[in-house]
């Protein structure tokens, strides 16, 4: 088959012939990879940044967003039949330790995260564990499949704060942020603040339901959005992004008392201060990560079957898997929403 493989630890990643998966478990599926989606976290993978370099291990097929069809089932796989339509969880998880057995198997202790510490399913085939596989509708796009694992972010960070009837700002504009934008404004916010530095990004938080739109490399968005708040600031920050300056110009707009909710990932260390951003605020912040196994799932697909966001206008790209260079390229550049990427067929056009 053919892969997106991360060969050498180092920037880059080599489209080419590889080992399709060969040993089926007694409980895995191998599934045919009809559609997988570029997230943050392979672009991160790709540019080595530090907090990648220090966990990946070359070679490794990338990329952990699919949707697919059963090829084949293990013996003992017991609610997935070949033809099914399946995503993937990307945070395998143990299912026997302290975290797992109260609740937590997002934050499993001995998690491994696919595409990352496992192989991904930038390929033609993928393998993995009936325990990791979301059976979808066969009604759904299948690119929307593909992307319900980033809408299960926006779906988990949403659940963190308390969104009817408050002012939220979002810094980081890119395709989760838009999903959390549509999620805000399903969800009653009053206002709904965006802040990115490419307008490509912020006409799609437009798009989302986003009501101001704040270009940080043109404007300071401290000074708009205090403005526009009557001083006060808002009273849920969500910041995702993972770029160090959006962390202090989010907690500088949150408002005494409220949440601030931390999703994007610094690629280095963030320094913070503590006793005015958080402290004397009486600030909440909570971090989210990945998705609530398996009540976020079952969130997400109410979502979309309820129309609350629509997956399709964050959608904005289609590649054929082997011109994933220039979907990289495209990704990094910022003008994009979410980019969809065929292994096995031609993709239909943009
Ligand atoms: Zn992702
Ligand atoms: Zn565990």
């Amino acid at each position: 088959m053919h892969a997106i493989v991360k060969t050498t630890p180092g920037p880059g990643a080599v489209y080419g012939p590889w080992p399709a998966p060969s040993k089926l478990g007694l409980r895995d599926i191998l599934v045919r990879v009809e559609a997988t989606s570029i997230c943050g976290t392979d672009m991160q993978i790709y540019d080595w940044h530090e907090l990648m370099a220090h966990r990946v291990k070359p070679p490794l097929i990338m990329g952990h967003e699919f949707a697919g069809k059963v090829v084949e089932a293990g013996k003992e796989v017991s609610d997935l039949r070949e033809g099914d339509i399946v995503s993937g969880e990307t945070h395998i998880n143990c299912g026997k330790c302290f975290q797992c057995r109260t609740g937590n198997g997002h934050i499993c202790e001995r998690m491994l995260l696919r595409g990352v510490d496992t192989d991904g399913c930038f390929a033609e085939y993928h393998l993995l564990h009936e325990g990791s596989a979301w059976l979808n509708d066969k009604k759904i796009p299948i690119e929307i499949a593909s992307a319900q694992e980033p809408l299960g972010n926006a779906v988990h960070a949403a659940s963190a704060a308390e969104i009817s009837g408050n002012k939220v700002a979002i810094f980081g504009c890119g395709p989760i942020g838009a999903c959390l934008i549509g999620l805000c404004k399903s969800f009653g916010a009053s206002k709904i603040f965006g802040v990115d530095i490419v307008d490509y990004r912020l006409n799609l938080a437009k798009k989302m339901g986003g009501d101001v739109l704040i270009n940080g490399s043109q404007e300071n968005p401290v000074k708009r959005i205090m403005d526009l708040t009557d001083g006060r600031g808002v009273d849920v920050f969500f910041e995702m992004s993972g770029a160090p300056p959006s962390f202090e110009e989010g907690f500088k707009v949150l408002r005494p008392g409220g949440t601030a909710v931390l999703f994007g990932l610094p690629s280095k260390n963030v320094e913070m201060d503590v006793a005015n951003w958080i402290v004397f605020k009486d600030a909440r912040v909570r971090g989210v990560f990945g998705r609530r196994l398996w009540g976020t799932w079952y969130k997400t697909a109410e979502v979309l079957k309820a129309g609350e966001v629509d997956l399709s206008k964050v959608i904005t790209h289609r590649f054929a898997l082997e011109e994933f260079e220039k979907a990289f390229t495209l990704m990094k550049s910022g003008h994009s929403g979410k980019i969809v990427m065929y292994p096995n067929r031609k993709p239909p056009s943009n």
